[in-house]
């Protein structure tokens, strides 16, 4: 406890996300400044930093972009490791309860969301026009279409495109965004998961949503509202004068002005040397969006989906008031303590509901949505996801006795985390600078680094880009199969038995917000009917 208040206060004056430090460590608790500040102090923290950087220290540290993802660092004093999963001795549910069949290896994992099979209950997205996102690409596609989930491209992809065609404000041509959806296809058994294409205000001004659906037969498309880290538009940074003359021309907001003089010979001279790129947010209306939901459909879409951030409760209700009017396929609820491109740092860490609380909301809206029979859309939630205990609990938590709501989660950090640390680890290989522990254990031959390689060149018929590997290994094999043995451990062959009867809190918070008894108050009942 006592860490977690330490770590609470100290951030706010050095992070390492804005990669600030203080000269001491015992900060003080509300300030986080150090008891004594001096004046030859040589080091950086938030303060001192911003007095030479200003606006660059609200956001993770600049030359990493690109190069990086980020999140919140704050302690919401409520995740999901706040829940522990219950162990079964007898019987099997969805399985002949004989221990020669009940085997973890027998455990179903697929999913379906909004129509969508699933080989894993998992999408990866979304992946727009950060950097990171690009250079990282063929790994994500292949590795999202062999693992057999949904890839969404984000937003914004086809305005920053240096080659995109835009004829009378609209785009016809985007080699950016066709390479993004065919990289995914090539490597697609085309039954489970599919590439969606997630479209902003700009996108929608492209008619990004009409050229993914009528020139790259693209059925997945997602509306954006928004995202847990951060509750503006999508940012990326530019670090060259013409692109960000281009993008301005584009109708992005791009700060500062490119086309001030002064701003160009500050740019020149190196006293900044990155523009952000703004984009802007949504004003959803009810009526308008059923009908574009309506629209789309028209224009061919085969699902829709909605992507919103963690806004406040009554933002929740309402989302889910037109969601299910408009009868869109899926939603994903994407909740702080998730992760991002580039997002100030301030707005990840306080803004925002965190996951488990955001995930209570909206379970209650779909409880009331189902108990007056009306449509409720599958849920996918996100935020701060990296492994399978979180995607148990959080599919868990949402059966109330009549099937999850949540039908699957989406990651973005943990894939792309996957993917760099393959593609990173095979240069290193090359280059012959290996780490000695890494080289030492696995070899130097990336050929011996993945452990599922010759299954995923047997399903995939060719040969695969070992960042592609890297992330089938990670969703398949460790996620796959840890998801598996903790059904089995819970005598659950089937995703769809999971249910809140599964989990225990392991706190009285826990407890209060979501319903969910801890072990003592669990017990209780349980002895009483048992042996009472
Ligand atoms: S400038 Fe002051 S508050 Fe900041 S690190 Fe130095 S001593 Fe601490």
């Amino acid at each position: 406890m006592t860490e977690r208040v330490m770590r609470n206060s100290s951030y706010l004056n050095a992070q390492s996300t804005t990669g600030t430090r203080t000269r001491v460590r015992d900060v003080s608790p509300t300030s986080g400044m150090c008891p004594i500040c001096i004046r030859e102090c040589p080091f950086l923290c938030e303060i001192g930093l911003s007095a030479f950087r200003g606006r660059e220290v609200l956001y993770p540290v600049p030359s990493e972009f690109g190069k990086s993802t980020s999140g919140s660092l704050k302690d919401y004093g409520l995740d999901w490791s706040h829940f522990n999963i219950i162990a079964r001795l007898r019987g099997a549910e969805g399985i002949e309860p004989d221990s020669d069949v009940a085997l973890f290896p027998n455990v179903q994992v697929e999913s379906k969301l909004g129509g969508i099979s699933l080989s894993l209950p998992i999408v990866n997205g979304a992946f727009g026009s950060t950097d990171v996102a690009k250079n990282n690409w063929d790994g994500l596609a292949a590795g999202s279409a062999l693992s057999g989930v949904i890839l969404v491209i984000g937003e914004n992809v086809c305005g920053v495109d240096p080659n995109s065609v835009i004829t009378n404000g609209k785009v016809t041509k985007s080699p950016d965004l066709e390479y993004r959806v065919k990289k995914y296809r090539e490597f697609w058994d085309g039954k489970h998961g599919g590439v969606a294409v997630q479209t902003n205000v700009e996108d929608q001004r492209l008619g990004v949503d009409v050229y993914a659906i009528s020139k790259l037969e693209v059925d997945v498309l997602e509306r954006k509202w928004g995202q847990g880290a951060k509750a503006i538009g999508g940012e990326i940074r530019v670090r060259s004068l013409e692109r960000a003359l281009e993008l301005k021309r584009r109708g992005y907001i791009v700060l500062p002005d490119p086309e001030d003089k002064a701003v160009q010979e500050a740019f020149k001279a190196g006293v900044f040397s990155s523009f952000e790129r703004h984009s802007r947010v949504g004003m959803p209306k009810e009526r308008d969006f059923v009908e574009d939901i309506e629209w789309l459909r028209e224009q061919g879409a085969k699902h829709v989906a909605l992507k919103t951030g963690a806004y406040g409760p009554e933002d929740v209700a309402w989302t889910m008031k037109v969601a299910s009017e408009a009868k869109v396929d899926y939603i994903t609820f994407d909740g702080a303590g998730g992760g991002t491109g580039m997002s100030p740092v301030p707005m990840m860490n306080e803004m925002s509901t965190p996951t488990v609380y955001l995930e209570v909301q909206v379970l209650k809206c779909a409880q009331i949505l189902k108990k007056k029979r009306r449509y409720v859309p599958d849920i996918s939630m996100a935020g701060g996801f990296i492994n399978e205990t979180q995607i148990f609990k959080s599919i868990a938590m949402s059966n109330f006795g009549s099937g999850p709501f949540v039908k699957a989660i989406t990651m973005a950090r943990a894939p792309l985390t996957a993917v760099m640390k393959s593609s990173y680890f095979i240069e290193l290989a090359k280059s012959g600078k290996l780490p000695k522990d890494f080289a030492d254990e696995y070899t130097s031959d990336p050929e011996k680094f993945f452990a599922c390689l010759p299954e995923v060149r047997r399903k995939a018929g060719k040969d695969v880009p070992y960042p592609a590997v890297g992330l089938y290994t990670y969703l398949t094999d460790r996620i796959g199969t840890g998801l598996k043995q903790l059904m089995a451990g819970c005598r659950k062959w089937k995703l769809e038995l999971l249910s809140r009867d599964d989990l225990l809190s392991l706190t009285t918070r826990a407890e209060e917000v979501t319903g969910i008894p801890t072990p003592d108050h669990a017990a209780e009942k349980i002895m009483e009917n048992i042996l009472g």
